[in-house]
């Protein structure tokens, strides 16, 4: 058996995450379609990392997966030295709950629920009982000490957002997956998510985030682009217009 050996040697100690030779097939026969095709991405550890590619390339696929949330057909899939290839529903439940965190475009939120209480579900989940000082201090990091008992709609969008990171983050997740975080902001609620995110991973946290957005991508360490279920190209550093120029090349197939 060849594939365990191979991952040892290939991912390293400072990985938070590590997709190896990852293809997905939704589907069978003449309706199959191959969504993710022999996908290698490495994250290290406290890096952030934007996902970009036209619609229908695989991001969200990637993500899932990535994820724990959907199987591969082959490939390995590593979240912190920990094969996850072959995870079971429940091995994967506890690590929804232990181990990663979500933000997604819309909040997700319990309508009826008080910003304390949103953020101290994913630990009521997992059988803990947190202090009502942790909650609170979840709140203020993100800058909403004094909203703790608002319900999501006596917030602005921005604000909920905020509220969902510090949902995400309250069980210390060691990856944090992103889809369009920042999707239905305005770009003033957008660059302060953004901040928050970039503390996070200044703390040591691993982001992978899907974006739209070329500013979005553009504040991520660096961008990775799919095309057609493959791994085209990568930027580290670069600014929002190169990141949006390499993307419109990707979309109109030049
Ligand atoms: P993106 O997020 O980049 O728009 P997706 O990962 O959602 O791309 O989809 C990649 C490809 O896989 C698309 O062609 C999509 O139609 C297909 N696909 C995604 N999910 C399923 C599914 N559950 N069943 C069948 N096809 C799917
Ligand atoms: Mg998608």
């Amino acid at each position: 058996m060849t594939t365990t050996t191979t991952t040892q040697t290939l991912v390293h100690h400072e990985t938070a995450l590590a997709l190896l030779g990852v293809t997905r097939t939704h589907g069978t026969g003449d309706a199959s379609v191959t969504a993710l095709r022999d996908v290698t991405l490495e994250l290290p550890t406290g890096s952030w990392t934007a996902i970009m590619g036209p619609s229908g390339s695989g991001k969200s696929t990637l993500l899932q997966i990535a994820a724990g949330l959907d199987h591969v057909d082959s490939g390995r899939v590593v979240l912190g030295g920990t094969d996850i290839t072959d995870a079971t529903d429940h091995e994967r439940t506890l690590l929804r709950r232990n181990r990663i965190g979500f933000v997604f475009q819309a909040f997700n939120l319990i309508a009826s629920l008080t910003a304390e209480q949103n953020v101290a579900l994913p630990l009521e989940l997992a059988g803990r009982h947190p202090s009502r000082q942790m909650i609170r201090d979840a709140l203020s990091r993100v800058g909403l000490g004094d909203r703790v008992g608002h319900r999501p709609r006596e917030l602005s969008g921005g604000q909920q957002q905020r509220v969902a990171i510090a949902r995400a983050m309250i069980t210390a997740p060691e990856v944090l997956f992103a889809d369009e975080p920042t999707g239905a902001l305005d770009s003033t609620a957008a660059r302060v998510v953004l901040a928050m995110m970039r503390e996070m991973t200044d703390a040591g946290q691993t982001i992978l985030m899907v974006t739209h957005d070329p500013a979005a991508a553009a504040a991520a360490d660096s961008t990775v682009f799919l095309r057609d279920g493959q791994l085209v190209d990568a930027l580290t550093g670069a600014d929002a217009a190169t990141i949006a120029n390499r993307l419109v090349s990707l979309e109109t197939g030049r």
